[in-house]
């Protein structure tokens, strides 16, 4: 490929830049937001939420930008590892696992790592710019037309190849329809969730922790009764950042004392933060109204040189914090998908049903535990009921066993997919672990 352009520069965008970099002898990324003056940027405000990269979001970025976990921790971000990575269930702690490691530091910290990295590549550049429609003709998308910064009138720029990465308000359906494309079939459940954030001075409370975890299960109907859910991580600047969570009528405000008393009806390391350290930001929330996902794989007619990647693909509830890993598993299949020797002209039909496998199983996981709240009504998968019950036996007997904790957290962490956890060996084990406890 001569050139691929990359609309949206935020972590979907840069990873997919990363991977068409080894493909085209240049990448464009287009992006409006001014992000490398440190602002968070309003084209994406969820930035400024507690994020967690999970394990196999970690394991991405490091393969794709080999060290850049190391320099993080240089600059100070803290690398949580066994016991310094705590999950509690309904306030009972999940057993350690020895070689889970996860990274206390704030998404725009992250994402500026990543953003320096994909500006020191030779063959990739930056235009300050906002794309407004796509240049399609005979069956394949040939380039984008974009918006300068500053300028009122739209350039157009060529390209082999066009990855929408604009996040989950992306256009790209609106584009497709003006240009006589099908729109891809959008997917949607309802969750009102509420999120809020804030940051705490870091002393020498909690050394050994990094990242704490709390939700609700089984025990609790997934009701905030036993205890509150939210997080904390230790990241850079000596600060905690903290993130609490509710649904509908009980989503968080920005009330500094009611985040405070939340706070106190927490897990032992949240309260302990609440009672010892002083909050040294404003408490922002945010709203998160439903998951949505485009369904890209079965369309009867797409054009060629196009993919998506990101949330403009599918955005989940963000409680499981599987977004960014997502990002970085689409980005794999695009590698994938292009070293196959697929030409970019063509749809690319082999990368959509890569990235779906990826998309499926985080919408699995987020669906079915969303399906247990009361205000969500569907849509309900073919045999949720006999889903549920076994997954909230799973969960249970996961609090008491080693070996069914592992493989609940290898899904967890995106590490394997949903059905690894109906594998006869977990089922088995987690029956011996409900009868003998
Ligand atoms: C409250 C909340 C908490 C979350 N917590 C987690 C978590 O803990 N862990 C996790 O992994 N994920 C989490 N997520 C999900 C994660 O934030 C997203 O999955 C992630 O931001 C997706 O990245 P993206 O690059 O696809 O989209 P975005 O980050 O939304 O970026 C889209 C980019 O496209 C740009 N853009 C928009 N329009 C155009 C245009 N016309 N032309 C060019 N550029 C354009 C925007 O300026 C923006 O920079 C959370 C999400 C929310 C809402």
């Amino acid at each position: 490929m001569q050139r691929a352009v990359v609309l949206g520069g935020s972590f979907a965008g840069l990873l997919a830049a990363r991977v068409l970099s080894d493909f085209a002898d240049e990448v464009v990324i287009v992006e409006p937001d001014a992000l490398d003056t440190g602002s968070t940027g309003p084209g994406a405000p969820h930035r400024q939420q507690l994020h967690a990269l999970l394990a196999m979001g970690h394991f991405q970025l490091e393969r794709w930008f080999p060290g850049i976990i190391a320099e993080l921790a240089e600059q100070g971000a803290r690398v949580g590892r066994g016991q310094a990575v705590q999950f509690y269930v309904d306030g009972r702690l999940r057993p350690a696992i020895d070689e889970l490691e996860m990274l206390g530091a704030s998404r725009p910290f992250i994402e500026s790592a990543v953003r320096r990295r994909t500006q020191r590549l030779p063959n990739v550049r930056f235009a300050a710019g906002r794309g407004q429609g796509l240049l399609v003709r005979g069956g394949r998308v040939r380039g984008v037309r974009y918006v300068p910064d500053g300028q009122e009138t739209a350039t157009d720029l060529d390209a082999d190849l066009v990855a929408d990465a604009m996040g989950r308000s992306s256009r790209l359906s609106t584009w497709l329809e003006q240009e006589g494309w099908p729109v891809p079939p959008l997917e949607r459940m309802r969750v009102d969730l509420g999120y809020a954030t804030a940051s705490f001075d870091r002393g020498a409370e909690l050394p050994e922790t990094v990242i704490a975890h709390s939700a609700p299960g089984p025990e609790s109907s997934y009701q905030p009764t036993i205890c509150e859910p939210g997080a904390l991580a230790a990241v850079e600047g000596g600060r905690w950042s903290v993130v609490l969570a509710g649904y509908a009528d009980y989503r968080p405000s920005r009330d500094p004392q009611e985040f405070l008393v939340r706070m106190r009806r927490c897990v032992a390391p949240l309260r302990e933060v609440a009672e010892h350290c002083a909050l040294q930001s404003e408490v922002v929330p945010f709203h998160f109204r439903e998951s949505q996902r485009r369904r890209f794989g079965g369309m009867s007619r797409f054009p060629g040189g196009l993919v998506v990647l990101g949330d403009a693909m599918a955005s989940v509830n963000p409680v499981y914090g599987q977004g960014l890993t997502l990002a970085a598993l689409q980005a794999s299949a695009l590698a994938s998908h292009l070293r196959s020797g697929a030409a970019p002209h063509d749809p690319a039909r082999g990368y959509f049903r890569r990235a779906a496998a990826f998309v499926d199983a985080a919408w699995d996981v987020s669906a079915t535990a969303d399906l247990a709240q009361p205000h969500v009504t569907g849509p309900y998968p073919p045999g949720y009921p006999v889903l549920r019950w076994i997954g909230d036996r799973i969960v249970w007997a996961s609090l008491r066993d080693a070996e069914v904790n592992r493989a609940f957290m290898d899904v967890v962490q995106m590490r394997k997919p949903p059905r690894a956890l109906t594998r006869p060996r977990v089922l088995l084990q987690a029956a011996r672990a409900l009868i003998t406890r």
